[in-house]
């Protein structure tokens, strides 16, 4: 039989029982590897049916589209099994792929590097040479970014001056009818309620442990220019605008933010994206809307973005015009409407991912400062675990021995060795009838069942990124950090 009369059996056989998935997988296989690539596009969307999310037939379907020079339709295959931890490496190289055919140089190197740090047969020379430095892209921030920023305490903008101008793409608001009972309101969507809500915050910095140098970059940015108004206008200096926390995850990017609102007696209002991304185009403006007048009427706020970049990533991306219409606002309302709009209204953004978070958030007056929020040293993590044990009846307690034995432990793991070994507490105490206090011995057997999140991980991400892709000088900050030993 020859190749193509082969082929041409498969099909039929796939005709005949087109609920065989191994044999339509097989086909699509078979047809990718030979070049009918419109064929195996077409075979391998119907076996997807048949297994949704499989990532075999996911990395073959964006295969064929991206020889296909169908970048966006390979991203959109993609994107739902990237967005799920531990993802299978090779689709970040297929994703890699498809972001240099649609030119996003700096989400590609951050996928390439990603997926060969995971996998290190996936290395790649060409995709290497493509995404070196100097190529036809750079990420974030953009060299064109303008030097105003920098020191950002002596170039705030004249208090007469217009407020920067929004973005490139003037923000396309949405024009839907407004709904029952809905109120258009002039120069934003239609009016709702926030689906956020305002929290007073308990905390203080005295309640985040170490952090001292991010501490002081965050009273300067935010608690002096309302604590001290008057030194602050003497310099032209305004409340308001915003900063973008960036470290690995469970640092304590939220807690610190928190801790911020309270230090400032201020209101704190927590955004998780979810509360913001609207599956109905247009309701995700409004929620965003909601949420600035929110923080606007519960003046002095904190109001804190999580995960931002998967908001701040996505401009440039044109398949998602949807999404870019909701980053566009974003932009518009850190601007404000007028100079005073949000005076009072502090904007605390954080991101695990900076690499993805588009240059037009780090605008002079937009989130125009990073600070990075390391994850804690020997000492640090002696006083993030005295914190979390302060209100738990103690025995003597060596928070120094724990802390050895606890490298690379961010706050959250922190917490979780505590919570574990309150646990192990309480059960002890019900079985004995009194309360047991907490010794040394029970965090040391806490911390041996608990694996430290992926800081070293991330460390290794971030040092691709200092190391190739540090054009603009955006991650000398991390330079030390990432030197270290991880
Ligand atoms: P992130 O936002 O960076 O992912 P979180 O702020 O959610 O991390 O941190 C998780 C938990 O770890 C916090 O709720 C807090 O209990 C604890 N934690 C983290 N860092 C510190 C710190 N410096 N001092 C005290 N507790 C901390």
């Amino acid at each position: 039989m020859s190749d193509d009369a082969g082929l041409q059996a498969l099909r039929e056989a796939a005709r005949l029982s087109p609920d065989n998935l191994p044999l339509r997988q097989h086909l699509a296989g078979l047809l990718l590897a030979k070049g009918y690539l419109a064929d195996a596009e077409a075979e391998f969307r119907a076996a997807l049916v048949l297994a949704p999310k499989n990532p075999d037939l996911t990395a073959g379907l964006a295969e064929a589209f991206v020889r296909q020079s169908a970048y966006g339709p390979a991203l959109a295959a993609l994107e739902p099994l990237l967005a799920e931890p531990g993802y299978p490496p090779r689709l970040g190289i297929l994703a890699a792929r498809a972001l240099i055919g649609e030119g996003d140089m700096g989400r590609a190197a951050y996928r390439y590097f990603e997926a060969i740090n995971r996998d290190a047969s996936l290395v790649d020379a060409e995709l290497a040479t493509r995404l070196t430095p100097g190529g036809p892209g750079s990420p974030w921030p953009p060299a064109a970014a303008p030097p105003a920023a920098s020191p950002p305490q002596v170039s705030p903008p004249p208090p007469s001056a217009p407020p920067p101008p929004a973005s490139p793409a003037a923000p396309p608001l949405y024009a839907a009818p407004a709904m029952a009972g809905q109120q258009p309101v002039a120069g934003g969507p239609a009016t709702r309620e926030s689906t956020s809500e305002v929290e007073r915050a308990g905390l203080t910095f005295a309640d985040v442990a170490g952090m001292e140098a991010v501490k002081e970059a965050l009273r300067m940015k935010l608690l002096l220019p309302i604590q001290q108004p008057d030194l602050f206008a003497a310099y032209g200096k305004r409340a308001g605008g915003g900063v973008l926390l960036y470290g690995p995850p469970g640092a304590g990017k939220t807690h610190l933010a928190r801790a911020a609102a309270g230090e400032l007696g201020a209101a704190f209002v927590n955004v998780g994206l979810a509360d913001i991304l609207d599956m109905y185009v247009g309701s995700s403006e409004r929620n965003l809307h909601a949420t600035f007048d929110l923080a606007r009427r519960n003046r002095p706020c904190v109001l804190f973005f999580d995960e931002v970049d998967a908001l701040a990533g996505r401009r440039s991306d044109m398949r998602q015009a949807h999404t870019r219409q909701l980053v566009n606002q974003f932009l518009a309302e850190l601007d404000g409407v007028d100079q005073s709009a949000n005076e009072g209204v502090l904007v605390l953004a954080a991101t695990n991912a900076p690499w993805y978070v588009d240059g037009a958030f780090r605008r002079p007056g937009r989130l125009d400062q990073p600070v990075f929020v390391p994850p804690p040293d020997q000492a640090a993590r002696a006083a993030i675990l005295r914190i979390l044990c302060r209100d738990k009846p103690l025995a003597e307690m060596d928070f120094d021995a724990v802390a050895r034995v606890t490298e690379h432990f961010v706050g959250a793991d922190l917490k979780g060795v505590v919570d574990r070994a309150v646990e192990a507490k309480l059960q002890q105490s019900i079985s004995a009838g009194r309360p047991i206090p907490l010794s040394t011995p029970d965090l040391l057997a806490a911390a041996r069942t608990v694996r430290p999140t992926a800081v070293r991980e991330w460390m290794a991400t971030a040092r691709n990124y200092v190391m190739h892709a540090n054009d603009s000088g955006a991650w000398d900050e991390l330079m030390p950090w990432v030197k270290g030993k991880w």
